[in-house]
Parts: structure tokens; C-alpha cells; sequence
């Protein structure tokens, strides 16, 4: 059974009042006031000036993040669309992990082309707008920038769980047979969870995508969320 069942069906009701309810007014104020962080929002990622939620996010508190590996350093492709009906302050962070089959990478140098594959696949075989997921966190502690900070995932199940919660995918996967679950691992969701609270607006909650729906998803990684919080 796959683990993702929504698409990306609100993607098209692009608003103009979006994430934190702001108006386009004071999202041009705010689009004006400095120059983007390169860290977390590339300009290619970033092409319409409307689509800018995270500007203001941006001043909120650090982006600063240990291990990030940005789109463009895994080489992302450009979403086909974004939207930022996302209003995570009412929910906070689900977990997802990548199925029934082991999938972590003996040396983190694989881990890139593993990142573009699963792109590949929730664009091009799923017909999503981009990878599903707002972050993804590999074995060797590294954070990959999926949809990002301020979007709308496609990865939660549910209208309610896109609507309310950021999406961290951890790339680990199995059965009786599952990935070891590296100190590294919970290390990056916590930073990944920190990072979304401190400039993603993300409520105190983190919970399984087995919350939204019918799904193993997130596998053995249910037994850590609560390691998972940020101290
Ligand atoms: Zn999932
Ligand atoms: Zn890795």
C-alpha cells in the first residue's frame, strides 16, 4: 500500500492570503525590506515575488542549520507549483519514513542521488508539483530542503494534515528487517523540527503520518518521536 495518497489538488488554489494570513500588500512590504537568505531559499526556488511567505518567516529567528543540504546543492528540479496553504501553527510536524523496504545508504555520498530519485518519482509517476515532503533526513544526519519552509506538502494524507502539518521524511525503511536508526537520524529530525518552529511557524506537535490515515508510515520511527523534540 503506498504511503501517500494525497495529491496535490490545492496546489491550484494559489491565494493571496496565505501562510500567517498575510496580504499580498504586506508581503511586498516585506519582499522590499531585504535580500533573501541564500541558505534556505534559493532564487530559483523563489522565482514569484507572490509567492514569498517565507520573507517574513525569514526575520523570525535563525536559519542557520547543522548538515542543511539545500535544492540546489542535491541539485532539486523546480517545482512545477507551490502553495503556501499551510498554517502549521495549529498543528506542528508529521514523520514519515519511506516504506516496507530498507532503503538507508551505506555512505552518505549516495544520499543525494537518492533525494533526485524520489523527486523523480512524486513528479513524475505521481504527478505531484515537487518532492512531497517539506524536509528529508538521512541516516548520517543530514537535512535535504524538500518543499521547504512556509509550503504546502503533498505528503500527509489528508486535507487537514497538509493543512496543519510540515512533512520530515526520514530515509529509512523495512519490515522485520528495518534500516538502524541512527543517533544521527533522530539528531536530524530534531534539528529539522527546531528549524521549522523557529522560521516555519510549526506548532509544538509532532506525530506519525499514521495519525492522518491508514498507513505503516512512519514505520519504526514511531517508537522516536519524542526524541524527536527539540530540547
Ligand atoms: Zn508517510
Ligand atoms: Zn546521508
Amino acid at each position: 500500500m503506498p504511503d501517500h495518497h494525497d495529491h496535490d489538488s490545492n496546489s491550484t488554489h494559489t491565494t493571496r492570503r496565505g501562510f500567517l494570513g498575510l496580504t499580498s500588500r504586506a508581503l511586498a512590504v516585506a519582499t522590499g525590506a531585504a535580500a533573501l537568505p541564500t541558505v534556505c531559499f534559493s532564487p530559483a526556488y523563489a522565482a514569484d515575488p507572490d509567492e514569498l511567505p517565507t520573507v517574513p518567516l525569514a526575520e523570525r529567528g535563525s536559519l542557520v542549520m547543522p548538515r542543511f543540504i539545500s535544492r540546489p546543492q542535491w541539485r532539486a528540479r523546480s517545482p512545477k507549483r507551490r502553495s503556501t496553504r499551510i498554517y502549521p501553527a495549529r498543528g506542528g510536524v508529521a514523520v514519515h519514513h519511506l516504506g516496507p523496504k530498507r532503503f538507508a545508504a551505506s555512505k552518505h555520498s549516495f544520499c543525494p542521488a537518492q533525494v533526485r530519485g524520489i523527486q523523480n518519482t512524486h513528479m513524475d509517476d505521481r504527478g505531484w508539483d515537487d518532492i512531497a515532503y517539506t524536509y528529508l533526513v538521512c541516516v548520517h544526519g543530514y537535512v535535504f530542503e524538500g518543499r521547504g519552509v512556509g509550503i504546502r506538502t503533498a505528503a500527509n494524507g489528508t486535507n487537514d494534515g497538509n493543512d496543519r502539518y510540515y512533512a520530515v521524511c526520514g530515509l529509512v525503511g523495512g519490515g522485520s528487517a528495518y534500516d538502524p536508526i541512527t543517533d544521527q537520524l533522530i539528531q536530524g529530525f530534531r534539528n529539522a523540527i527546531a528549524h521549522l518552529r523557529s522560521v516555519g511557524n510549526a506548532g509544538t506537535s509532532i506525530t506519525g503520518h499514521k495519525t492522518f490515515m491508514a498507513t505503516e508510515c512512519p514505520g519504526k520511527l514511531s517508537a522516536y518521536l519524542s526524541a524527536m523534540r527539540p530540547g
